[in-house]
């Protein structure tokens, strides 16, 4: 499977915990995160090793699935993980079907609660695209 972050090395990054002034997004679980919440921003700029093309971009989500980001990267080897940022459920679906939990582990008991009429609207301004190009760096 054709991953971006496989073409793309991180030039810099920054990854700081912020509590949010007003009510956001995960980026991931598409969870509210609420106004006065404790949220991972992750802010970088990527290069594209092939053509040498850089870009900026910035990535939310709450606590939890940074927890979930860990624990899944864990459980699966290095050649079956996607690093990008926005493939959360992406890899803990890969984890399930090759194996290495079932269906009773909390990372997939988590995804599965998660109604579509839970989740919460993508805010204006919000953009969901650029996730596929954010890469986690040194893992
Ligand atoms: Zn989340
Ligand atoms: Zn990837």
């Amino acid at each position: 499977m054709y991953c971006p972050c496989d073409d793309l090395v991180v030039v810099f990054r920054k990854e700081i915990i912020r509590t949010t002034r007003r009510e956001r997004q995960c980026e991931e679980c598409h969870q509210i995160i609420p106004k006065g919440a404790q949220y991972f921003y992750w802010f970088g700029k990527m290069a594209n090793c092939s053509n040498g093309f850089e870009h900026t971009a910035d990535f939310r989500m709450c606590l939890q699935c940074q927890a979930d980001w860990d624990t899944v990267l864990e459980l699966l080897p290095e050649d079956e993980s996607c690093h990008c940022y926005g493939k959360l459920e992406d890899n803990i679906n890969v984890a399930l079907e090759n194996g290495h939990i079932d269906e009773n582990h909390p990372l997939v008991q988590r995804f599965l609660k998660i109604e579509p009429e839970a989740a919460g609207q993508l805010e204006p301004g919000l953009s969901s695209e650029p996730q596929s190009q954010l890469v986690l760096e040194g893992l």
